[in-house]
């Protein structure tokens, strides 16, 4: 137990016993109690409990029909002790400052996990990308990478794709950053297609992550993979890639779910089959023979719980109906700080994020170093790299888990702060 815990002037200090409400509230909840179990220097604790930068823009467009409108879009920049900031573009109705700096926190702690050479960033912009048409979709990226262009680049702040936008998305960053430029710069941006210097296997690899870590956890509580049975609630990138891999290696997916329910089959469905949002949206129950809510899906007695949807859906409220054995986060913060106790209590182990997804963000490096050094690697050579990352990743943290007789989640921080730390107390502080 660290003697010197840290009271954090956050502006939503005094939220962190009631249900978090936003990722910053949700993050700080977990800093906090993270500090409060590990040994970490109570200056190095404060110092992450603030963003280094928050950039806020305002993004004007152009509609196809001659009107315009105004959105606001978000860079923060939380932390870059151990090299550039890092982390995704995402565009949703919820986008906001308060929600950017929490992603950005996890970002952070997630390129530590995995011992990544990168701080941690996100940002965004507040619009549905529904309402918008695919030539509205390009003039917003351009105008909004044009608003953030001087605060981006591939030795400092390195954006990626997260909900609601894609590869195109990221090509056409590239191309509005590069044509400022002067220079093709693919360095700048991941997750690219593979045809403007994206890696292979970028696409599917947080799902593998997920897939890797809930076979490794499912090992360690002495379930066998071929007989584990599995409920997944989001159908995008994550979890529709983490189902097809557990079902290609054994394992009984039951349910998966999109915003209008979950597709439902006690002895298995064919995740290979119901089609992800990415190939068709919202079309998970189309042509499913039972339909259950996404409320049942939380509650379904199974070994493995994975929700890989939007944030906070396992809240105090919701955890009270959970029966699974075990729980892996597929998405960025689907757990609150209430419920997250709660589970402790119950004994239901939950694999953090942190860890879980960090697939997406470690296939973003290679495609990185691939990008610098104007070579290619292979499917192949992607897909091996990242395996043997997330076991080493896993072994990190399990090892902390053991050692110091904490949550997998408090394991992870340990990992990450224990590393940030040292960064911080090598470099120093300017001046
Ligand atoms: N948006 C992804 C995440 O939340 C990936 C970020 C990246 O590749 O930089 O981890």
């Amino acid at each position: 137990m660290s003697s010197d815990t840290v009271d954090m002037a956050t502006p939503d200090e005094g939220k962190v016993e009631s249900e978090a409400t936003t990722p910053q509230d949700n993050a700080l909840a977990q800093l906090s109690r993270a500090a409060e179990e590990i040994e970490v220097s109570e200056y190095v604790i404060e110092r992450l409990s603030h963003p280094h930068k928050v950039h806020e823009v305002t993004v004007p467009m152009k509609h196809d029909d001659g009107s315009h409108s105004m959105y606001t879009g978000y860079r923060v920049q939380h932390n870059a002790v151990r090299g550039p900031y890092k982390g995704g573009i995402r565009y949703h109705p919820e986008v906001s400052r308060e929600e950017s700096i929490g992603l950005a926190m996890w970002m952070t702690w997630k390129c530590a996990v995995m011992d990544l050479p990168f701080g941690g960033a996100k940002g965004g912009v507040a619009v549905d990308p529904k309402t918008l048409s695919e030539t509205e979709r390009e003039r917003l990226t351009r105008r909004f990478t044009e608003e953030i262009r001087d605060v981006i680049g591939p030795t400092k702040d390195i954006p990626a794709p997260d909900m609601g936008t894609n590869p195109q998305t990221m090509a056409w960053v590239m191309d509005a950053y590069s044509m400022q430029e002067g220079e093709t710069i693919p360095g700048v941006v991941t997750g690219k297609p593979p045809v403007v210097g994206g890696s292979e296997g970028r696409e599917g690899a947080p799902g593998r992550s997920v897939a890797i870590i809930t076979r490794e956890a499912l090992d360690y509580y002495e379930t066998p993979l071929e007989s584990a049975t599995i409920a997944v609630q989001g159908y995008g990138s994550v979890g529709a890639n983490a189902a097809r891999l557990l079902d290609d290696w054994g394992a009984t997916v039951v349910a998966v779910s999109d915003v209008n329910g979950a597709a439902y089959d006690d002895t298995g469905l064919d995740p290979h089959e119901i089609p992800s949002h990415d190939e068709v949206p919202e079309a998970v129950t189309r042509d499913a023979e039972t339909v259950i809510t996404n409320d049942d899906l939380l509650g379904l007695d199974v070994d493995v719980l994975i929700p890989a949807a939007i944030s906070n859906v396992l809240t105090a409220e919701t955890v009270e109906y959970v029966q699974a054995d075990l729980i892996v986060e597929g998405a960025n913060g689907p757990t609150s700080a209430p419920a997250d106790e709660l589970l402790e209590a119950r004994g239901i182990p939950v694999i953090p994020d942190i860890l879980a997804n960090a697939g997406g963000v470690t296939v973003s490096y290679y495609e990185w170093l691939q990008d610098i050094n104007r070579r290619s690697w292979s499917l192949d050579r992607v897909t091996r790299e990242l395996e043997s990352d997330m076991l080493e990743a896993w072994e990190a943290v399990r090892e902390a888990h053991e050692t110091h007789g904490v949550t997998w989640r408090i394991a992870a921080y340990a990992v990450a702060l224990k590393r940030l730390e040292a960064a911080h107390e090598a470099r120093g502080l300017w001046p």
